[in-house]
């Protein structure tokens, strides 16, 4: 009997990896297609300055419209496109999209461009990031690019190089989700980098039970280090309240503000922030 339930679980888990090979199989066919099928959009979602209640900078944000999965998350792409070595073409497609649309925006506002570990790492990023720049015209200080502490950790040498060859370009680094991985508070200082993006676990409990001491301590390190602070995940007034308190965080990004939104709609948001009847309301767009 033992013998024979073992063999039962054996082909029952062979089945399901057979399963999970094939929807990866899937999934990895339907996304060759996807590029060339035009299924991806940007989505922008605003970064607001605290003090002015203006958009600073919108974020580009992937969406895959997959004719019957319907809308796909990054977090479910990006990973696969890594592997199969796809990031370096969707990566090409993400940045000079978002550099165009930036062009259709008010002057003073740039758009920052989230790349991945590999895509990062690849040969020739410099003359994509410059290629980007050129087709489309924008200036480089309008262009951010938002790394994570993964992509900091590959290579060194090589990565301090890229990253001060486009800091010359005057291209602008942040460091995105800081805190959730190794969270070497040395990489702050090591490398040039202008902003940091507190990840949004930080404000997880703020307005109720947990201490503001750790966003603190990590919002004045790097604001005394030089940088921007931005805080992620803003999703409650108590929260801004909280984060606003010391004036050490210099950009909020959150559902509060705004959730990602279509081009059209970043557009309409930027009039309003930035238009003749420009309000000094953060509130933008709190379209939950
Ligand atoms: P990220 O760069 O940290 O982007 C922020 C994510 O948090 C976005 O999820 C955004 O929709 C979500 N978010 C923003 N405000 C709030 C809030 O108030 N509450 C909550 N709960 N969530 C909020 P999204 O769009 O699903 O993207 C997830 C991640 O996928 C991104 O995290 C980024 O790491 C990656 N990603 C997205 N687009 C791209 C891309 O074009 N290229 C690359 N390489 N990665 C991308
Ligand atoms: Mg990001
Ligand atoms: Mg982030
Ligand atoms: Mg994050």
């Amino acid at each position: 009997r033992a013998k024979a339930d073992g063999r039962g679980t054996f082909c029952f888990f062979r089945d399901e990896m057979a399963a999970t090979v094939e929807a990866r199989r899937t999934l990895e066919l339907d996304l060759r297609k996807a590029l060339a099928n035009e299924e991806f959009e940007l989505f922008y979602q605003p970064l607001i300055n605290l003090k002015s209640g203006k958009i600073t900078t919108c974020e580009a944000l992937l969406r895959w419209n997959h004719p019957v999965r319907g809308t796909v998350s990054p977090i479910d792409i990006i990973p696969v496109a890594e592997d199969m070595g796809l990031i370096v073409d969707l990566g090409r497609w993400i940045l000079r999209r978002a550099c165009m649309e930036c062009m259709k925006w008010p002057d003073g506002v740039s758009v920052a461009v989230n790349f991945s570990p590999h895509q990062f790492h690849q040969r020739d990023v410099l003359s994509e990031i410059r290629y980007a720049l050129e087709v489309s015209g924008l200036p480089a200080h309008r262009l951010e690019i938002e790394i994570t502490e993964s992509s900091l950790l590959r290579n060194t040498q090589l990565t301090h190089d890229i990253l001060s060859q486009l800091h010359a370009l005057g291209v602008h680094i942040s460091l995105d989700d800081f805190g959730t991985g190794y969270s070497s508070l040395s990489y702050l200082h090591n490398f040039p980098m202008q902003k940091v993006k507190i990840d949004r676990s930080f404000l997880e409990g703020i307005d109720t039970d947990r201490p503001l001491t750790l966003l603190r301590g990590v919002a004045r390190l790097s604001a005394d280090l030089g940088m921007s602070v931005v805080v992620e995940g803003i999703e409650t007034n108590e929260q801004l309240e909280l984060i606003s308190a010391d004036g050490t965080v210099t950009e909020g990004q959150g559902y509060l503000f705004s959730r990602p939104v279509p081009a059209v709609r970043i557009r309409q948001l930027l009039n309003a922030s930035h238009g003749r009847r420009g309000g000094n309301d953060p509130m933008v767009a709190a379209s939950r």
